[in-house]
């Protein structure tokens, strides 16, 4: 950190919120209610981490649209997935997305935020997501901490497009230097607002302490120009 920022732009997945009490056992729900045989959560979200570095690696790369999901879900559960069951799951598994009950807030998320706002920072979120984010923000009763909230299929371009900062910034009014952006993916949070002439800091919950990154949300309060 070179000067303290006038706006803090937030991540949301695996920054303020994650999916609760995992992906694995949402997706191995939504499959038994569908009529599937239990399966097992540990190896779902597995498959879904893997399936989700694939994804991500293809041309084009994840652009978080209904399709895209409906492919990684399918993906994930490959072959336990029947294809006249493949609609059904996906549609329950997007649904349960939107539940605050999917997902938790991470413990100290609520009061840094609080205290953020209290000496002054004017707090947005810049998320790679789609239409389910500002309800679930809502829900959760997150959203009445940001001035704004700039999820990425509405802008058309995922972080680390270099677009996706463009775009937030002129909404913001701000002078890039001015932004710190914070979030957990080294390419997306930290790199890709870098190159925007952001200042940008990484969440890295295994513990790392360094002066690029904070092992979780609180530490930003440690923040001095
Ligand atoms: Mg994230």
């Amino acid at each position: 950190m070179t000067r303290l920022p006038t706006v803090i732009s937030l991540d949301v997945g695996g920054t303020l919120i994650e999916p609760w009490p995992s992906v694995g056992v949402v997706y191995a729900d939504a499959a038994h209610a569908a009529g599937l045989p239990e399966l097992d959560p540990e190896m779902l979200n597995r498959q879904f981490f893997a399936a989700w570095r694939t994804v991500r690696k293809l041309p084009g790369g994840f652009d978080y649209s209904r399709g895209a999901w409906a492919d990684l879900v399918r993906r994930t559960f490959a072959e336990a997935l029947p294809a006249d069951l493949a609609d059904v799951v996906f549609e329950s598994i997007w649904h349960r997305f939107t539940r605050p009950e999917v997902w938790r807030v991470f413990p100290e998320v609520r009061d840094t935020l609080e205290t953020l706002k209290s000496r002054g920072f004017r707090l947005t979120v810049l998320s790679n997501w789609d239409e389910r984010l500002i309800p679930l923000l809502k829900e959760l009763r997150l959203d009445t901490f940001f001035e704004d909230i700039v999820v990425s299929s509405a802008v058309g371009f995922h972080k680390p497009n270099p677009v996706v900062f463009q775009v937030a910034q002129k909404r913001w009014g701000i002078d890039s230097g001015k932004i710190l952006h914070v979030g957990d993916s080294e390419a997306e949070d930290f790199l890709g607002p870098t190159e925007a002439g952001w200042q940008a800091l990484l969440v890295d919950r295994s513990g790392t302490d360094s002066p690029d990154s904070i092992p979780d949300l609180g530490h930003i309060l440690r923040l001095r120009g």
